[in-house]
This record gives C-alpha cells, structure tokens and sequence, in this order.
C-alpha cells in the first residue's frame, strides 16, 4: 500500500471550495440584503428630505412672487441636499424644480400622473424608478403630499447611479471581508489537512509494515475521533489475523515436521486431485520432485494401481490396500493405502504408503532359516531312527550293534553341537551375551586354543606355528568370546585342510587394529564364495552338509563376536594356496 501524494492536496482543495462555496453564499445573500436595505435607507432618506422641503415652503407659501420664488427655492433646497427637487400643485404643474430653469416650467408636461404622484395622493409616500428625459437619467423618485397652499406634491429624485455607487461600495467592502474570511478559510483547511494527511500517513505507514510482515504493535496515537477509531479497529484486526496466522503457521510447521519424520509415505490430495502435501517418504518412494505440490494426482503418480487407490477414496471409497513395486524399483515392496479425508462435505483423499522392503526379507529370513534348521535337524534325525530300527532287530550282529550305536552317537552329537549353535546365536541376536572386555595376552590365547585343540591336529599331523609381533601382544577383548573366535577358525582350518599340511597364526598391528590371520594350506574357498561363508547354514560343498562334522554355524558365530567388538572378519585366498581368514580388532 503507498500513500497517494495528492491526498493532503485534496483535502485542502475540497475543504477551501467548501469555504469558498459558503463565502460565496453568505456573500450573495448578505450584498442582496445590504442592497435592499441600502435603497430602503435611501428611500426614507429621499422621503425625510422631501418632508423636511414641504416644512421650508411654509415660509415662502404668502409671498406674492410666488411662482419664481418656488423655483428659486427648489434649486436652493436641491443644491442644499444634493438631488432633484420638484415641487407639483394640485393639478399637476410643476412650481418650481432644481432641474429646470423657471422659464421652462411652463413647457414640462403636467406631473399629476407620475406613478410617484399618483401614490402620494393616495396617502404614503410614492415612489418610482424611471428614465428622466429632463435629466436624462435613470432616477429614482419619492414624492410626498404638503401642506401648503399652492404646493400639493413634493418629489425629490436621486439619479440611480449614485445609489449604484453607495451599494458597491457596500458591496466592495463585503469582498474585501469576504476575500479575509477566505484567505482565514484557506489557512484552516491547510493546517487541517495537514494534520489528518500526517494521520493518514502515520497509519498507512503501520499498515505497510503489517503488510510486511513486521506485526509488533504500533506505539502510534490514533486519536479518538471516527479516523482514530477505524484505525483502531483495522489494527486490532490485523493483529489478530497475525496471531491466528503465527498460530496456523505453528501447527503447520509442527504437523510438517511430524510428517518430514515418519517413515511412512504420506501424499494428500485436495477434492480437486491437486497434490497439497507430500511428506519427505512419499516423495521418496514415489520418485516426486518439488513441482509434485500443486500438480494433478494422475501427473505425477506414476503407478497406475496407486493413481487408482486415490482415485476410488476420491469418490469417497475406502479401498483395499495394494502390494506393489515403487516405479523403477523392482527390489522393494510398498503398501498403499487410501483413504477419503472429509471437510466441509468435499472429498479429498490421504494416500499412506509402508516401505515393507525389510519386513519382507526378514520374514523370508526367518523362513529360511525355520527350513534349514528343519533340513539340518532331520539329517540326524532321519539316521538316528534308520539305526534304532536297525538295532531293535532280533538278530543283530554284536559288532554291528556297535558301529550303529556308535554312527547314533555320532548324530546325537552332531544335533546336540547344532542345538548349541544355534542357542548360542539366538543369544547373541537377542544381546543377552554382554562383552566382558579386559587387555587379553594374544599369544596365551592363541597358545590355549592350539593346546585344547593338539589331539586333532596331532591326529592329522598338522603342524601349527604361532607368531606374534610385539606390539600385537596384547588386545582389549573378551577373552572368552576370542577364544571362541580363534577356536571356530582353527577349527576349520584343521578340517578343511588335507593331512600333514601347515597351519599359521599371526598377530601384527595394522594401524589402529590388531590383525589375527589364521592361514592354512587347504584347497581355499571359491571367490564367488569368499562373502557368504559367513552366511548361517552356508558351505562350499553341499555335499560335505551330509559329513556330521560342521554345523554351517561357526563362520556366523565367528562374525557375531568380532562385530560385537567392533571388529571385523575376513575371508581369502592366499596366492600360494588355502585360506586365510583374518580377524581384526580396535586395539
Ligand atoms: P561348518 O560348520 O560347516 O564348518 P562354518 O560356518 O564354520 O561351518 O564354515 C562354513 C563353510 O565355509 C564351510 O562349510 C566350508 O565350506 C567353508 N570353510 C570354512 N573354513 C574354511 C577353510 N579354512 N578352508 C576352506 N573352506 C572353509
């Protein structure tokens, strides 16, 4: 909002015609009403001095010469009052006049039906405006009726152009106080408009900073009066349309960010189809960009079966949800739902989206992991029985007998090994192993695990060599859970190498790990395989699955512990041959 310069301007101009225009009137009326009065002043004067004339012919009345002394006395009492004086007899002569020498007297025309005349005789003063051809002027007449006689008729007459010249001069001295009162006039509509156009400023000054957001109240003093009271109005009224909006622009902001957090999509779409809001999961998952606000559902929603969903609660459905692949993702599983969103009897639609990526795969997980366990636990199961059948015959051979109770102990104990592992992984997946960490001397760990484990590398006749670099000698771990690790890993290494073959441990410090490699000279491991023996119930050779030896659990219990320290696990080849799998933990 800007203020128009030309409001002060307008306001002094409008206020100064007003003036001007009531100047004007009351000039008008008053110069009328002083003309009148004037030639009603004027009149009485004429009449008066007829009278006092009538009065002055008493004296003159007896003398004998009388016509010239009638005369001579018109033009004495004209000349004394400055105006024409004429005296009439009865019948209409005229006697004596100021204007006239006497000689000429007898050849004016008779006077007894001057209107002024006329009216004299009927009792009041007479009185007439005309053209005097013997002054040849306009004149105004008075004419009154004396005592007296041979005189019946006094008329005096004044030419109108001195009575003009009295009224303008009343006249000119009203425009003089009139052209004061409008110079008095002029300067209070100045001041005035001044004044309420710096008023008009001031509050389109603080409606200007509304406008711009800034909605501290003002410290301006509206005034009392009507302007005051509309200014306040408007002020308290934008205030209170500030607050509401702060209020409107809280909640949005606290339901923006209740929406930027959630992990479910969610898109509102108003009764129109326009898009209104897309939370940061929905623009994710439906691949939207910032122009998605404001655009037409069916533009933007790539996918036909969610267009639809949206479409259908649009109409004021409830549809089923829907399973399906986000566009260009064939990798992850949404839900959609949707849903009308009602207001003011129209229907919108609120469309929630459930990324079930995760879900999905840890159910596929979980049943894979239900049939391995069922396949590993039925290997022995299967054999166990097979034997028992075989031992519950009539007639077994004694040594027979022996080697099924011995193939028996062999399963049982393969399933109890199994049932142990899996125990063992149960609980760390659940957490419930805490770490008890302590600086732990690496070659007394390594030496306890190689003695423990001396009967079968005696009975393979491996050879282990153990080296550890002095600053690797000790590692803050849990002993324990290292000894576990370390065992699973030689282990392995003693199993899946051929006899008389070499087994190396070492310890070294690369960077801020410690690093323990144990290497063997066995046939290795795949490449394509080297990532997933760490997989639960994953071997190299399935067929190796039916040797009751391995549960297919160690590697993953070996990579449970060393992540629980913060460490990491390895698998490799070695360029001269067998494999090298290599734990290292933050020192
Ligand atoms: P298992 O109980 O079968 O040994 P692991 O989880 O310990 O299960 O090992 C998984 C698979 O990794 C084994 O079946 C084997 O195929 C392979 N493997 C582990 N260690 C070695 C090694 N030192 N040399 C060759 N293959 C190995």
């Amino acid at each position: 909002m800007t203020f128009r310069p030309g409001f002060q301007r307008k306001l002094f101009l409008t206020a100064l015609a007003a003036a001007a225009l009531a100047l004007f009137v009351a000039g008008l009326l008053f110069t009328r009403s002083m003309r009148r009065q004037t030639e009603v002043r004027i009149e009485q004067t004429l009449a008066a001095e007829a009278r006092l004339a009538g009065a002055l012919l008493d004296q003159i009345g007896r003398n004998p010469d009388g016509g010239a002394a009638l005369d001579r006395e018109a033009d004495r009492i004209g000349t004394l009052i400055a105006a024409r004086v004429t005296f009439i007899a009865p019948d209409g002569r005229v006697l004596g006049d100021s204007a006239e020498p006497e000689e000429a007297l007898a050849g004016l025309e008779n006077h007894g039906l001057r209107p002024e005349v006329v009216d004299a005789a009927r009792g009041g003063p007479g009185r007439a405006r005309r053209y005097s051809s013997t002054v040849g002027a306009d004149m105004l007449y008075v004419a009154i009726t004396v005592d007296h006689p041979r005189v019946a008729y006094v008329r005096v007459a004044l030419p109108l152009t001195d009575i003009d010249e009295q009224v303008r001069s009343v006249i000119t001295a009203t425009a003089v106080a009139l052209g004061v009162a409008l110079l008095g006039a002029a300067l209070i509509a100045y001041l005035l408009s001044a004044r309420m156009s710096q008023r008009v400023h001031a509050i389109a000054a603080v409606a200007d900073r509304y406008r711009r957001g800034d909605l501290s109240p003002s410290r301006l003093h509206l005034g009392d009066d009507e302007l005051g009271v509309v200014a306040r109005a408007l002020d308290e009224s934008v205030r209170d349309l500030g607050q509401r909006l702060d209020e409107q622009a809280r909640d949005r902001s606290r339901m923006e960010a209740i929406l930027g957090g959630m992990i479910e999509g969610v898109l509102v779409v108003d009764p129109a189809g326009r898009v209104q809001l897309a939370n940061q999961a929905a623009r994710q998952m439906l691949r939207l960009d910032d122009r998605a606000i404001g655009s037409h559902y069916v533009e933007i929603i790539r996918h036909p079966a969610i267009a639809d969903l949206v479409s259908a609660a649009l109409s004021g459905q409830t549809p089923e949800f829907v399973q399906l692949s986000p566009p260009r993702d064939e990798h992850r599983t949404l839900v959609a739902r949707a849903a009308p969103a009602t207001a003011g009897g129209t229907h919108g639609a609120v469309l929630v989206l459930h990324d079930v990526t995760d879900l999905k795969r840890a159910d596929q997980i979980r049943r894979d992991f239900v049939a391995n366990v069922s396949h590993e636990l039925r290997t022995p199961l299967t054999a166990i029985r097979g034997y028992v059948e075989a031992l519950s015959e009539p007639d077994v051979d004694p040594d027979d007998a022996r080697r099924f109770l011995a193939i028996i102990t062999r399963h049982a104990l393969r399933m109890e090994r199994l049932v142990k592992d899996l125990l063992r992984l149960a609980r760390l997946d659940a957490r419930q192993e805490p770490l008890d960490i302590a600086p732990c001397d690496v070659r007394a760990i390594i030496q306890a695990v190689v003695a423990d484990l001396a009967p079968s590398f005696d009975e393979r006749r491996q050879q282990v060599t153990i080296a550890v670099a002095p600053d690797a000698a000790s590692v803050r771990a849990d002993p324990a859970k290292l000894h576990d690790v370390l065992r699973n890993l030689l282990v392995n290494a003693s199993s899946y190498s051929p006899e008389a073959t070499a087994i190396q441990v070492t310890a070294t410090v690369a960077g801020d790990r410690t690093a323990i490699a144990i290497e063997d000279g066995g046939p290795g491991i795949p490449d394509a395989d080297l990532n997933r023996v760490f997989e639960r119930f994953y071997r190299v050779d399935k067929s190796r699955a039916r040797d009751p030896g391995g549960t297919g659990l160690g590697l993953a219990i070996v990579k449970h512990l060393v992540e629980l320290h913060g460490g990491t696990v390895q698998a490799e080849n070695r360029p001269a041959g067998g494999a090298r799998f290599t734990v290292s933990l933050p020192r």
